[in-house]
């Protein structure tokens, strides 16, 4: 696969145009930022409450999403995904015209066909391969976040330009950016987060936690062993890939890493993964997850109750605080 850089992408296809960025959350606030530092016109458009607020303290020009829907030319919706079928029916599709463009940085919509769009509009994905915190912060140290751009309907023909320009005025194409399709990004993204980075690192460490206090070791120790260290071998994993993490730690612990991993995720995990990836294609995750939403999330918050309750939470909790500098 190419990389893209600073040089491929060109920020002049943007003179003229507005860009509205639709939410002003996680990714909202850090990539409308970004791109208003490198001299693109951004206006905001998000329902009456905190984040309208946020952004109204950061200078922006903040309005309703049908008001900026109407006034720009780039339509970049960054609202939870479960919530953009809702508002583009009612706030953003009655403002579109031929040559407008729709972006996202997650195709979760367009994919699951939550937004069917019309055939006239160009539709694009400008999507930064981390949390907006880190897009935002790479950003201000003069670097970015790597990404991914996609173009999805193009009858203007200039639709992989303007995706291009906006990976670069948000710092992007300096961190390096891969074109794929938005299927693509949109499955991916959601087995990464379900089986490796959210769903399955939290399990794992959960799982080694309650394994070692069940033992009666102190559930501050099995804390320090089982979560707090993970950042520290996920950043030498980071900076160096795996094979200079193992020569950081010990011997002891490079064999242990070989003679008892494979015993504990074994192959079977990976067909799992395997069947875990055909609910995601086939459309089932989307549509559970889609039905739970528009009943109010309650399995969800029923989950996240119960996490609040675990010990690793509880005792991560009163760790973390001797962290902090007074
Ligand atoms: P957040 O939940 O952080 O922010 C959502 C924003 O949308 C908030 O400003 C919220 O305002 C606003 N909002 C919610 N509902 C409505 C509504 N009905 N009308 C108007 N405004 C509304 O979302 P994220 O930034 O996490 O996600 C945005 C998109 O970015 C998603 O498509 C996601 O998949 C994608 N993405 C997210 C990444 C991440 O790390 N978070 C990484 C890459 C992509 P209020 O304060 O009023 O609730
Ligand atoms: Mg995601
Ligand atoms: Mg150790």
């Amino acid at each position: 696969m190419d990389i893209i850089h600073d040089n491929d992408a060109d920020l002049s296809v943007m003179n003229g145009k507005t860009v509205a960025v639709i939410g002003y959350g996680a990714q909202g606030r850090a990539q409308a930022l970004c791109m208003r530092d490198s001299g693109l016109n951004v206006i905001i458009g998000v329902r009456p409450g905190k984040s309208f607020d946020a952004a109204t303290q950061e200078g922006f020009q903040v309005m309703s999403v049908a008001e900026a829907a109407d006034k720009a030319d780039v339509i970049h919706i960054l609202l939870p995904d479960e919530n953009h079928g809702a508002v583009y029916e009612n706030e953003i599709k009655p403002h579109l015209k031929p040559g407008k463009t729709l972006c996202c940085s997650h195709g979760f919509a367009y994919v699951f066909n939550t937004i069917v769009p019309p055939a006239d509009v160009d539709v694009i994905m400008v999507a930064p391969k981390g949390p907006g915190t880190e897009v935002r912060r790479v950003f201000e140290e003069g670097f970015g976040c790597p990404g991914l751009i996609a173009v999805h309907q193009n009858p203007s023909g200039n639709a992989r330009n303007v995706a291009l320009a906006m990976a670069k005025a948000e710092g992007l194409t300096r961190g390096g950016v891969l074109e794929c399709t938005l299927a693509q990004e949109t499955y991916e993204d959601l087995f990464g987060e379900q089986n490796v980075l959210c769903g399955g690192m939290v399990d794992l460490m959960k799982y080694g936690f309650e394994t070692l206090i069940e033992a009666g070791y102190p559930a501050e120790m099995a804390y320090f062993e089982c979560v707090h260290e993970a950042k520290l071998i996920v950043d030498l994993i980071y900076a160096g890939g795996i094979q200079r993490m193992n020569e950081v730690i010990s011997n002891t612990a490079e064999f242990g890493e070989y003679y008892n991993g494979p015993q504990i995720l074994t192959p079977d995990v990976k067909e799992r993964m395997k069947e875990s990836l055909k609910r995601i294609e086939s459309g089932k995750f989307a549509k559970d997850w889609l039905e739970e939403a528009a009943k109010g999330a309650p399995n969800l918050k029923a989950k996240r109750e119960e996490l609040g309750q675990h010990p690793v939470e509880i005792v991560g909790a009163k760790i973390r605080s001797l962290f902090e500098r007074k």
